[in-house]
């Protein structure tokens, strides 16, 4: 019942009166289970704080493969990561490359029209269908990857979640300075304490999981 509350709570301080179409929430679904533990996630993988019952938000992130005529695709990383390490990565980006950011996603994601788009849509995989920034199906043979927001074992669902194909993900790096890069990859350095696995994922992937 914890989890309810929190929801609420939740709900409530996203609420906008001007919003015909407020956030809803459902159980996470499998897509946005971990494929390591095939469970839920329980923990972030910076500051290992309690997913399930500590009330706070938090963001899911997958990178898939997808593969010429096939229609299976194979996890590239998973990861579970908290709004408070989220808000304080997000510290490191200098003003200059949040700007771009912003600018970027600004004028290619209006989050009014897409709550609007998918207010009625129950099936969770269409809202995931096409890149958020430029619209398109994942390439065959390309990447991409989903990011959800979660309360306890609940998704949110409004703007979020999103699908960004491979082909978007290179573009949003090429707005972010080397320096900012590097302050990223330093704060994850820093901060990270999930398996010894994921940190050789993470740095193979570089920047991508930063997204
Ligand atoms: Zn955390």
């Amino acid at each position: 019942m914890k989890c309810v509350k929190w929801i609420f709570q939740y709900i409530r301080f996203m609420a906008d009166d001007e919003n015909e179409h407020p956030s809803s929430v459902e159980p996470i679904p499998k897509l946005f289970w971990s494929d390591l533990t095939e469970s839920t996630f329980k923990r972030c993988m910076l500051c290992d704080v309690d997913l399930v019952n500590s009330g706070k938000p938090y963001f899911i992130e997958k990178a898939f493969k997808t593969y010429k005529g096939r229609k299976e695709t194979s996890t590239i990383f998973e990861y579970a990561m908290c709004l408070s390490c989220k808000t304080e990565m997000e510290k490191r980006i200098s003003e200059q490359s949040k700007a771009a950011l912003q600018r970027h996603f600004g004028q290619r994601m209006d989050p009014t029209e897409r709550r609007k788009r998918f207010a009625e849509v129950e099936d969770i995989h269409v809202q995931l269908e096409h890149c958020v920034l430029d619209g398109q199906r994942p390439s065959e043979g390309g990447e991409y990857q989903i990011i959800g927001l979660c309360i306890g074992g609940w998704m949110i669902r409004d703007e979020f979640p999103y699908m960004i194909r491979g082909e978007s993900v290179d573009e949003l790096i090429e707005l972010i300075s080397n320096e900012t890069l590097d302050e990223l990859r330093g704060f994850m350095d820093e901060n990270f304490s999930g398996p010894p696995e994921f940190r050789e994922i993470l740095d193979e992937v570089g920047p991508r999981v930063l997204i």
